[in-house]
């Protein structure tokens, strides 16, 4: 899954959760300079990074901590991470859209992300993949996706024949039931049993 299909599903008021194309190069996001300082943010690895100068000549994408994911809007949503920006000053609090591209038209004030070119559901990502919530999250694919191979494994053709959408509810409604009766935990003994 790229940022354009994550793009849809965010704008949905979906939380996506999946790793990082490889392919992606670092992009230089925007140089902040609250009072004195001067804070240069990348987007890299899913995420807002500041790069860090070394006095050995060298610089580092350091990334930047995600205080809180924010979701807005009512009936097309939109995304942000709060950023806590260390600094020597005291730290930073930035907003920095995150998860869907905005399109001509789509921003009040500036150019949006179609204009300026930057694919932002490319780049910054709703959980980005070195993240706690990352780690909480994805190990559940493995169990999702078992179940959609079983029925993609034991279904003719990978095919659901039910014809109309009340036959698929009751498949689904059976499929749904049938887990719930596997995976229920035991009763528990009343005190008169
Ligand atoms: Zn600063």
């Amino acid at each position: 899954m790229r940022g354009r299909h994550r793009d849809v599903i965010a704008r949905e008021g979906g939380l996506v959760s999946n790793k990082q194309h490889q392919a992606n190069e670092p992009q230089f996001y925007e140089s902040l300079r609250p009072g004195r300082c001067t804070h240069e943010l990348w987007a890299a690895d899913g995420r807002i990074a500041e790069k860090v100068h070394f006095a050995d000549g060298t610089t580092e994408l350091i990334p930047v901590p995600i205080r809180k994911l924010d979701r807005r809007g009512t009936r097309t949503f939109r995304w942000y991470h709060l950023l806590d920006i260390p600094c020597r000053h005291g730290a930073h609090s930035h907003r920095v859209a995150v998860g869907t591209t905005s399109r001509a038209g789509e921003r009040p004030t500036g150019h949006s992300d179609q204009e300026r070119g930057f694919h932002r559901a490319e780049h910054l990502q709703q959980i980005p993949e070195y993240t706690r919530a990352h780690q909480l999250i994805y190990p559940y694919h493995s169990d999702a996706e078992s179940g959609h191979s079983h029925l993609d494994a034991s279904l003719w053709n990978g095919r659901l024949i039910s014809y109309g959408i009340p036959s698929q509810k009751l498949f689904a409604l059976a499929q749904n039931s049938t887990s719930r009766a596997l995976y229920r935990p035991p009763p528990l003994l009343s005190p008169t049993s």
